[in-house]
């Protein structure tokens, strides 16, 4: 018998992590923390699983908000086994280190939240059991007499992302993770395997987006050129807030990609903070990973450290491409005082290039236009946007046609929606019992046990 239940993630963005039990063998799938919430309430449910047996962790990829919580699982079962890519491996490292420092630095903002040291992330990181893709392994859990095989799949998301292929003597289970179908800047589309499976635990973020809103790469390479021509000829500056981990690397390797070409002004780039960590990672895996251009190296790319410029008229004597994160201008980042700054300029522009929460200044950004007057968060002051702004679209998830193409090809009998808000899992949900097939489709929900027999 399979029980599944979810523990995040479920009908939302954040803090993913589901819980399997394959005939007493535990499993969680990621374990990641909500960026939006604080203290308690960004964890996982792990209360849903206190009396359940935990054997195995597997970690989709290196994101907070499928890792984040690794810390504070291992407090509650300190015997569980945690295994990941080799990439994955290191990414996290970065990731969880950095995280500790914020945390001991917000602790007052986490309400029930115990620190973890830079010490006990290095115990863990060590601890962490890793394969590259296509790598089988066999695995049975301390209270079961069932092996499961368990493999990896390059999920094309960001650097080391897979997909789960888990294989026991009754059932297989596939859980995509964050998966992405089209060929990014830098890395290769996902990759599947060559197998029948029964169980399909899918992501499902951009399912309530209509693809003909998600431009090809080319299309909106041009036009981002074009528009990045245009403020660079006025003399302005760009600012893109952009995540450190995989948004970073996939502008950095286009906005370098197009200078070389001769398509794109040659200019000041401006890089700082933790992207630059993650920029060494990709560099270092450029062989072991499936992507586009392997002698692509971003140590190649000449860029200015911005973290280190104390005034900001500095971009209006140097004008250049500014890659900061918060990819969602949160108060209280750099990124935040930077797009204060670019507000005032006239010749200065933003480009949104991702996702952007309601709730944060980036997503009132990204909706205002010249001359608009805004509030970035409930307590500032009103401003006028004297900036350009412009939206792009450069997707590191799949098209919801894309994920319809998946679930046709592995022939699951059940699938599992995830990782996604109610339209889109609703859209998703739709498209796939019209068929009048015998799949059964399920909407994950935080609680609900499904049980496969
Ligand atoms: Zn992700
Ligand atoms: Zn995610």
């Amino acid at each position: 018998m399979i029980s599944f239940i979810p523990l995040g993630g479920a009908s939302e963005v954040g803090a993913s992590s589901f819980y399997l039990n394959l005939n007493g063998t535990g499993i969680l799938l990621d374990c990641g923390l909500h960026p939006r919430k604080k203290g308690k309430d960004s964890l996982p449910a792990f209360d849903l699983i206190k009396d359940k047996d935990l054997d195995f962790v597997f970690i989709s990829h290196a994101h907070q908000d499928h890792i984040g919580a690794i810390p504070y699982l291992i407090k509650l079962h300190p015997h569980v086994r945690i295994f990941c890519t080799t990439a994955t491996k290191e990414l996290a490292s970065i990731a969880l280190h950095n995280a500790a420092g914020i945390l001991e630095k917000e602790m007052n903002q986490h309400p029930g939240m115990i620190p973890y040291t830079n010490d006990e992330v290095d115990m863990l990181v060590k601890s962490i059991i890793d394969y590259d893709y296509g790598e089988e392994f066999e695995l049975s859990g301390l209270l079961s007499s069932c092996t499961i095989k368990v493999s990896f799949w390059d999920a094309g998301h960001i650097l080391g992302s897979a997909s789960v292929l888990i294989e026991s003597s009754e059932k297989t289970i596939f859980y995509t993770g964050d998966i992405n179908f089209s060929t990014q800047q830098i890395l290769a589309p996902a990759d599947l395997p060559e197998k029948k499976i029964d169980i399909l635990i899918s992501e499902s973020t951009y399912g309530a987006i209509d693809s003909r809103n998600l431009p090809d790469l080319k299309t909106e390479v041009r036009r981002f050129v074009k528009e990045t021509n245009k403020v660079l000829a006025d003399g302005g500056s760009i600012l893109v807030p952009v995540f450190s981990l995989g948004k970073s690397q996939e502008l950095l390797g286009i906005i370098a990609g197009e200078i070389i070409a001769g398509r794109l002004t040659d200019s000041t780039i401006y890089t700082g903070g933790l992207m630059r960590a993650y920029f060494k990672m990709y560099d270092k895996f450029r062989f072991t990973t499936r992507r586009k251009n392997k002698n692509f190296l971003f140590s190649d790319v000449i860029q200015e450290n911005h973290s280190a410029i104390r005034n900001l008229n500095h971009f209006d004597n140097k004008n250049g491409i500014v890659l900061v994160s918060s990819g969602m201008l949160l108060e209280k980042t750099a990124s935040f005082e930077m797009a204060k700054f670019w507000l005032n300029m006239k010749k200065f522009a933003i480009f949104i290039v991702g996702y952007m929460d309601e709730s944060t200044p980036g997503f009132k950004i990204a909706n205002s236009s010249r001359g608009e007057k805004i509030k970035l968060t409930d307590f500032s002051k009103e401003c006028i946007v004297s900036c350009g702004v412009q939206k792009f679209s450069f997707p590191s998830h799949s098209r919801r046609e894309d994920l319809i193409k998946m679930i046709d090809k592995l022939k699951p009998r059940s699938v599992i929606l995830v990782h996604g808000e109610e339209d889109g899992i609703n859209w998703m949900g739709r498209k796939l019992l019209a068929r009048k097939n015998e799949l059964s489709v399920s909407a994950a929900e935080v609680g609900k046990e499904l049980i496969f027999n």
